[in-house]
């Protein structure tokens, strides 16, 4: 359908046509069971093997071996804030470092502030978000339990294009809005964690990849369902979990290693995406201003303003009209933000792209 071919919603966002239509079939009837997916119990062998066969996929599409675990948590991103400095940092002496990059980063700095002690190990507050460290910039801690970053800032349009930190040193990294949109060198993180709502599927479920060693590591006196080793001791089952999340993003990985060619080829068609985005923005002499730092631009979230918030509120209206939407910057920003996750098609894209060039020749 038109409409949700054209949603460019920072989150929930869009998911592929061809997976909301085996969705569509799965809420009536799921394929060789015959139940509605909305009434299927966790405790089945079907589900069981659900969660195995998509273990599986995540583990193929990042490339990693059986030295890390997969886990299918609740709780959104938000609940990893916490998780991971109360399993890995509560009675630590010695501080964690945080990088400081932007409005979720600096959601996850005072959850860990409640269980340890924080080091921010670069802040790009006064510079107002606007670009990423370089290495020299990152003040690096040999002895540090860990340190956290955000692989891309939703709100701001910021994205890393490399590895950061120290390899002696476990890497722990938000990847909430680009996971499963790029290839990368994910055996070099010992946690990442990912809410689905972005590129994989529903809201309801967040994915946590993690190394064994980590696992054996952790601290045991966090409450059950916050302790990964309980999670993982269940196999992500420890009580009900979103059952419906969970088998949408199985679909969602069948179908990157189907027909989407993998993370290179959702890579590609995610740079290209980017590319006409960007492209646009460039090409209006400064009508469209991107908040982010050439260098650090997000392929994932498009960030910028117009001249003026009347200006901004009628390319909103007028876009409106033409049928895109979810175009609304973050609260905390404003302006206007096109996220182009994996399920956007490039002719969205391009549609838009003419769209932006069309308003600015009629409002410069
Ligand atoms: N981290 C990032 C990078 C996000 O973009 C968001 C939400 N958009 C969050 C964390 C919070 O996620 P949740 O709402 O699942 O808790």
């Amino acid at each position: 359908n038109q409409l949700n071919s054209l949603n460019f919603s920072g989150g929930p966002g869009a998911l592929p046509e061809t997976v909301l239509d085996q969705v569509r079939e799965a809420i009536v009837s799921v394929p060789d069971v015959g139940l509605s997916i909305l009434g299927i119990s966790h405790r089945s062998d079907w589900f069981a093997s659900v969660v195995a066969e998509l273990e599986t996929n995540i583990r193929v599409l990042l490339g990693l071996d059986k030295g890390y675990r997969v886990l299918f948590l609740q709780g959104g991103a938000t609940q990893q804030f916490s998780m991971v400095p109360m399993n890995l940092l509560r009675g630590s002496p010695v501080a964690a470092q945080y990088l400081h990059t932007g409005y979720w980063s600096g959601k996850a700095l005072p959850e860990a502030r409640r269980e340890g002690p924080v080091q921010v190990a670069w802040s790009g507050e006064a510079s107002g978000f606007s670009h990423l460290p370089t290495d020299a910039e990152l003040a690096l801690d040999a002895d540090a339990p860990y340190l956290h970053y955000i692989s891309n800032e939703t709100v701001e349009g910021l994205q890393f294009h490399r590895v950061v930190g120290r390899d002696d040193v476990p890497r722990i990294c938000d990847m909430s809005s680009d996971f499963l949109s790029r290839p990368g060198e994910f055996d070099r993180f010992s946690l990442i964690y990912a809410h689905a709502q972005k590129n994989i599927g529903p809201a309801g479920v967040t994915v946590v990849v993690l190394r064994d060693e980590l696992l054996q590591k952790m601290r045991g006196d966090v409450p059950t369902f916050l302790d990964y080793r309980a999670q993982a001791d269940a196999n992500s089952v420890l009580n009900t979990p979103p059952v419906f999340a969970i088998y949408v993003i199985l679909l969602v990985t069948r179908w990157l290693r189907d027909e989407a060619g993998g993370l290179p080829g959702i890579a590609a068609k995610n740079a290209k995406k980017a590319e006409v985005l960007y492209k646009a923005l460039d090409a209006s002499r400064g009508f469209y201003r991107g908040r982010a730092a050439a260098a650090d631009r997000s392929l994932m979230n498009v960030v910028f303003t117009l001249p003026g918030s009347d200006v901004e509120q009628r390319f909103l209206d007028e876009a409106a009209d033409a049928g895109f939407s979810g175009l609304n910057g973050h609260r905390s920003v404003g302006g206007i933000r096109a996220s182009i996750y994996n399920g956007l098609e490039l002719s969205a894209a391009e549609m838009f792209a003419n769209f932006m060039d069309d308003f600015a020749r009629r409002n410069r």
